[in-house]
């Protein structure tokens, strides 16, 4: 089989944080607190290449910028003679919007990393304030111009259901990110971790937890302005893990497949919305979706199916993929 392109994460947890965020632990979410270095940006690409093709690093789990400058350029200088080999075709870090300048976003440049990941995580002053985030609102809009006047790609990460946040000040958050015009974004709703100051406050009854439920309803308006506005989502919800699925996520909106539950939910809609327009309802019918949407209009374990049974008083209802648009819920009453 022919090897495929690949992105290699390394992560430098914490590195160049200036405080700890009241909801992060990066030594659950990346399964280590060690320090990075370069020999092991070296390793890890040179176990990628009898594995793939082509790749892109990707440097997550701190905020990249704000690492001192020498350990920065160590950390690319690693990566170069994989990428003067042609193997590996870009390079992407994840930062603060406070750790962004022109000055800093040239050295990236220099070293090849053509994409930026700005941890914008709300547009609520008090809400990042609440978060001890050490930055604001117009932090993320002012790096956000730079990355793109630097000709770079731009990613945005929000969370939802945060100390201080509501669906409300969640939705505006999206609505703010998306004028600014990302080329992808990554929705994070909020997961008590296990050591965090979140736990802590949650334990002391000072924070409600966000639910699975209230992220999936949280979201799915979320996502459905990024896929009006033609931004991708690259991610919703945090990456499963053995750690998070084996007791470190202690509350919140962790679930492996949130995803899937606020995709299926948008399917869902979509599908009452094209049952409700029949001049009559028969009592077995096909949804008509895209190829690859079978699955979120089946919904997890066929839950949306179960639900929409019920809800109409249908003998059955079937899903055919076809060749259709993404998004799009259409009704063949012909089983
Ligand atoms: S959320 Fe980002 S900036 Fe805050 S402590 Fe974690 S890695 Fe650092």
């Amino acid at each position: 089989m022919t090897p495929r392109r690949r992105i290699i994460p390394v992560f430098i947890p914490h590195m160049g944080c200036p405080n700890d965020c009241v909801f992060c632990n990066q030594r659950t979410i990346s399964g280590s607190l060690r320090p990075v270095k370069p020999e092991d940006v070296h390793r890890v690409l040179e176990e990628a290449r009898s594995a793939c093709a082509d790749a892109e690093l990707a440097f997550y789990g701190g905020s990249f910028t704000a690492v001192p400058e020498e350990e920065q350029r160590a950390l690319l200088a690693a990566a170069q003679p994989f990428r003067e080999s042609g193997f590996l075709t870009s390079i992407r870090v994840s930062t603060r919007p406070d750790a962004v300048t022109a000055e800093k976003l040239r050295l990236l440049k220099d070293f090849g990393t053509d994409t930026v990941e700005l941890g914008a995580q709300s547009m609520d002053d008090g809400v990042l304030r609440l978060c001890g985030r050490g930055h604001t609102a117009s932090d993320t809009v002012r790096a956000a111009a730079l990355v793109r006047d630097a000709g770079m790609q731009l990613v945005l990460q929000m969370m939802t259901g945060l100390p201080g946040a509501d669906p409300k000040s969640d939705l505006r958050t999206g609505e703010l990110l998306a004028g600014l015009g990302p080329d992808g974004v990554r929705i994070y709703p909020t997961v008590i971790l296990r050591g965090t100051a979140l736990e802590r406050l949650w334990r002391e009854g000072k924070y409600k937890a966000h639910t699975v439920r209230a992220a999936v309803s949280v979201c799915a308006p979320i996502a459905v302005l990024f896929q009006e506005a033609g931004i991708p989502i690259l991610r919703l919800g945090l990456n499963p893990t053995e750690a998070l699925s084996g007791g470190e996520a202690i509350g919140g909106a962790y679930h492996p497949a949130l995803g899937e539950l606020v995709y299926g939910k948008l399917y869902l809609e979509r599908a009452r919305t094209a049952i409700r327009a029949l001049p009559r309802i028969p009592p077995r019918l096909t949804l008509l979706v895209a190829e690859n949407r079978v699955s979120r209009m089946t919904g997890l374990g066929g839950a949306n199916l179960l639900t929409l049974r019920w809800e109409f008083g249908l003998e059955e209802v079937r899903v055919r993929g076809c060749a259709f648009p993404a998004e799009t819920v259409a009704i063949d009453s012909k089983l």
